[in-house]
């Protein structure tokens, strides 16, 4: 079957990224799935919706500046400004493939306001099941589009190359090891958040991209940047159910289990950065102690009617917000860092695209601007689709065959990137946790993003944004990392030299 796709793009991932690409390209692409389309992504989970300055009231001057403040000096500013610019477009596009947003009386699209937006820019659907919308409209229009072959239950494993050129993939499939042969492969992989213990991301986002995209000898840009969401509902379950900030933002307070407020003294308080909040949670759990979000007093019972699915989640298993504390802990949201690459998704090596979660454009710096991700894949996957379909076919050959690696070591990557190179991180702790990475580096994937990542947080002696290093508390040079597997192995051969060599 596979012969006859023989010679087109192949997107990987089919979440909003991959599957809005595969809409935009207008000749046959091939669609690699995992579990089905959209089905387990990031994107089916995303509540609040997209940032789009189209308020009255608002400006592309005015989303770029709060973009570039939460990214925190980091941001690729030319990057961030060409992105924002296309979001109504981007925006027009979604609604023109079916998606249905949520609308006034007058059908005017209501715009919600999140933490750090200085204007109401948020569009949404179906309440807090903007995610939920967005997939269902573009999965029903990739069935509806014959010339998208997708594969389901297939998972890409490795790029295989010729002269340094993508020349194809090797996936695992419900039958066995198969190899299709391309030249354009577009990743659309999304994040990297479930390679911590606590994370709000699908199981399946361990940063599978960036490994494929790190073998084949690609730049990895900020892997070390790590958004922890810090209110993630405490329980049994992954991934962990988002606890929304707006439940914070109609007044809840967080409380240890003495019923101490511990946030009430530091500047914002409850509203402070996410980051900010993040830590000061996590050295709470650190101490021993429960960390609850009391809604009582605000909201009492109208905690189900404003905030219905978190209420519904919440009584499955058996608590009541508007009576009892809510349990919280911080968890890995979303990865600014990814595969580094241009306006048109083009990464270091030649036939290789990323979109969405997976690539790092510039646009989010040191930490995301809240619904700036959903925008980001809209907004780039046509412009990756464009360049793909104009990229000059090379006629390169590639192996027919290749054995399956075998992916071993993902829980015990989980507990090293949870331990050491979590919330808060030191040279101690980020050298241990290479020392133990580098070995595994060859039959784990999930090793290889781990190790990246390591690398650069050590090698970023300062605090920004998401990175907190608790022995460099400030800001230093502000400077992008970029990062091959190579650079990152050398790091990790240098982190284990005797300490006399390293100062030498
Ligand atoms: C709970 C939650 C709420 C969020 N809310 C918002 C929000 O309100 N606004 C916002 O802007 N952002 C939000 N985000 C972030 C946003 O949802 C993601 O950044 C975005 O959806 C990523 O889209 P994507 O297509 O890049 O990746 P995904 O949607 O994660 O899709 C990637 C797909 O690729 C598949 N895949 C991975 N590796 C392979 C492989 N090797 N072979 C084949 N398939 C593979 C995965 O299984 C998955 O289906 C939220 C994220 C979470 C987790």
């Amino acid at each position: 079957m596979t012969a006859s796709l023989t010679g087109q793009p192949v997107i990987v991932g089919a979440g909003l990224a991959g599957m809005l690409t595969a809409l935009s390209l207008d000749q046959p692409c091939v669609l690699l799935s995992q579990e089905g389309a959209g089905t387990v992504s990031s994107s089916v989970l995303a509540q609040g919706g997209v940032a789009v300055a189209i308020g009255a009231d608002d400006s592309l001057a005015s989303h770029l500046a709060d973009t570039l403040a939460a990214g925190d000096g980091l941001c690729n500013r030319h990057m961030a400004e060409a992105i924002l610019a296309q979001g109504p477009a981007a925006l027009q596009r979604l609604i023109r493939l079916g998606v249905v947003f949520d609308t006034d009386a007058a059908g005017g699209l209501l715009l919600g306001l999140e933490a750090a937006h200085q204007h109401k820019r948020i569009v949404h659907a179906r309440g807090d099941g903007t995610g939920a919308e967005i997939v269902r409209a573009l999965a029903a229009a990739v069935r509806a589009t014959p010339r998208i072959n997708v594969l389901e239950g297939w998972t890409a494993r490795r790029l295989l190359l010729n002269g340094g050129r993508v020349a194809g993939v090797l996936a695992a499939t419900p039958e066995g090891a198969n190899v299709l042969r391309t030249e354009k492969v577009v990743l659309a992989c999304g994040g990297l958040g479930s390679l911590f213990a606590a994370s709000t991301n699908p199981q399946g986002s361990i940063g599978g991209g960036l490994a494929l995209a790190a073998r084949a000898g690609a730049v990895i840009a900020d892997p070390e940047m790590v958004q922890f969401h810090p209110t993630a509902l405490d329980i049994a379950a992954f991934p962990l159910p988002l606890v929304s900030e707006a439940v914070r933002g109609e007044g809840a307070v967080l409380v240890n289990d003495a019923g101490e407020r511990f946030m009430a003294d530091i500047a914002g308080q409850e509203l402070a950065p996410r980051d900010v909040v993040a830590r000061h949670i996590h050295e709470q759990i650190l101490q021993g102690r429960g960390v609850f979000l009391d809604a009582r007093q605000v909201l009492g019972e109208h905690f189900s009617r404003r905030f219905p699915a978190i209420a519904a989640r919440c009584t499955s298993v058996g608590l009541d917000p508007s009576r009892d504390l809510i349990p919280v802990r911080p968890a890995a949201h979303y990865h600014m860092g990814g595969v580094a690459v241009d306006l048109h998704g083009r990464s270091s090596v030649s036939g290789l695209w990323a979109v969405g979660e997976v690539a790092s454009t510039g646009l989010h710096g040191a930490n995301r601007l809240a619904s700036n991700s959903l925008l980001e894949a809209a907004v780039l996957a046509p412009m990756v689709a464009g360049d793909v379909a104009a990229a000059v076919h090379q006629g390169l050959d590639c192996a027919d065959a290749e054995p399956l690696p075998v992916e071993k070591c993902l829980v015990a990557v989980r507990s090293i990137l949870t331990r050491e190179a979590g919330l808060s991180r030191t040279e101690t702790g980020l050298s241990n946790a290479l020392r133990a990475l580098e070995p595994l580096v060859a039959s784990s994937d999930a090793a290889l993003t781990g190790l990246l990542l390591v690398a650069g947080a050590l090698e970023r002696r300062e605090s920004r944004g998401a990175h907190w290093r608790a022995d460099y508390p400030m800001p230093g040079e502000a400077r992008r990392t970029f990062l091959t597997m190579q650079d990152a192995i050398s790091i990790a051969g240098r982190s284990n030299q005797p300490a006399m060599q390293m100062t030498a």
